[in-house]
């Protein structure tokens, strides 16, 4: 993967704004209204090869590293927009190419980079785990030439929008096993003509981000489904949080961005008392620090991007990457509530809609405690809590 010089990577950001330009506000507060997904624009964003930034260019993609995929998600965000509608595919891209196997690669990576088949959905979160993962139930049993998936997983996104499914499943029960972190197994799968019973219920969210409770009831899936070897899932979805949660930062930073520059504008043009809001310091200075920690936390992420692209440790980095940017965006947030007052509540003025969906970062994929007891606990070396 060649890293990009910076005159290509601002060639990036410049394609991705343009792109954005042809959807507007009003395209996303009517997406939102509507709890609809946006369907054309994802199909706009593939065309233009940027989705597939992380596939390589032997199957089909653009080749590009993780720098380059944070920036294209900073841009959708900075625009107006919210990639928690396609930046599945890039979370899950690094499972794929580490531990697929060079048939599944080629079954599947160039159909995923024409857009053919969608890969929107990683399906690890259960209701009597929650955080600790290695405490999954689903249960996936080989049978011959299958595997037959009974359980269920709660807040799955995007499962009726996408055709492929990265799911993490127990292969071998928890109380069998010496090392905890043993056991569970990835699996690709396609969920395009299954048989059994695969359930899928909406879950009623303060954002839009079509997120379903989903049960399996003898769900039949090809044995070939299975990425790498069987036990060793955990693993292998560890190994692509860094990436993760480096490209939560930079749609962090972008939705900060966003807010600052609303905010700033709105203090210059809206006036009480006879002078501009932006003239009081209570409105002003808010902003500036917003501003400066959002820069702040963009310096770490692209610090840990650089290391990640150099193929370089950096859990500590990108972890902290993701903690600064997702409480950058958060305070952003409420600085723009603020200056906008009563009008922020207001649907038209789109704060509200980036409010709540900038709220999620500091939440999911993981919780910042998490991030937090990494740091504590594999960095600073302080006991641990789990
Ligand atoms: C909109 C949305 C979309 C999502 N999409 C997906 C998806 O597509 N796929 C998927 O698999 N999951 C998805 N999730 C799930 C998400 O990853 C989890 O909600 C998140 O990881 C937290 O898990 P939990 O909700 O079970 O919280 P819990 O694990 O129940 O934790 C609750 C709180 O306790 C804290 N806590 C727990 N243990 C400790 C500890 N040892 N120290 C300190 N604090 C602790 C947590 O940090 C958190 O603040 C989504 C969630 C949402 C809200």
């Amino acid at each position: 993967m060649p890293i990009q010089t910076t005159e290509e990577r601002q060639a990036i950001r410049e394609a991705v704004r343009s792109l954005c330009k042809d959807f507007p506000d009003v395209y996303w507060r009517a997406i939102d209204k509507e709890e609809k997904y946006p369907a054309e624009f994802v199909a706009a964003l593939t065309k233009s090869g940027y989705l597939a930034a992380l596939i390589p260019e032997e199957y089909g993609g653009a080749g590009l590293g993780i720098t380059d995929a944070s920036i294209i998600l900073e841009e959708i965000n900075h625009s107006g927009g919210n990639s928690g509608a396609c930046h599945a595919q890039m979370y899950t891209m690094g499972t794929l190419l580490r531990h697929g196997s060079e048939e599944q690669k080629r079954r599947l990576l160039p159909a995923i980079a024409r857009g053919e088949l969608r890969l929107q959905t990683f399906a690890i979160t259960e209701p009597n785990a929650g955080s600790e993962t290695t405490r999954i139930e689903t249960r996936a049993v080989r049978q011959g030439d299958r595997y037959i998936v009974n359980g269920q997983k709660i807040f799955i996104s995007r499962v009726k929008q996408s055709d492929l499914m990265l799911l993490l499943a127990r292969t071998t029960p928890y109380d069998d096993l010496k090392d905890k972190t043993r056991g569970l197994s990835a699996f690709i799968v396609d969920m395009r003509n299954l048989k059994g019973k695969l359930e899928i219920q909406p879950l009623d969210l303060m954002v839009n981000h079509h997120t379903t409770t989903m049960f399996f009831d003898d769900v039949e899936i090809p044995a070939d489904s299975l990425l790498g070897e069987e036990g060793m899932g955990f693993r292998y979805i560890i190994d692509g949080w860094n990436a993760e949660r480096i490209l939560i930062s930079g749609e962090a930073i972008g939705d900060g961005h966003w807010f600052v520059e609303r905010a700033s504008k709105y203090a210059c043009d809206r006036v009480v008392f006879g002078r501009p809001i932006g003239a009081n310091q209570g409105i002003q200075f808010p902003i500036a620090q917003a501003y400066a920690r959002i820069e702040a936390a963009d310096l770490m992420r692209f610090h840990a991007a650089a290391k990640f692209d150099r193929k370089e440790k950096c859990g500590a980095e990108a972890n902290m990457a993701k903690l600064l940017s997702s409480e950058a965006a958060w305070e952003a947030a409420n600085v723009c509530l603020n200056t906008f007052g009563g009008y922020g509540f207001a649907r038209d003025y789109d704060v509200e809609r980036k409010f709540r969906e900038t709220r999620l970062f500091t939440t999911a994929p993981v919780s910042n405690n998490l991030v937090l007891a990494f740091i504590g606990q594999n960095v600073l070396g302080m006991p641990k809590s789990y």
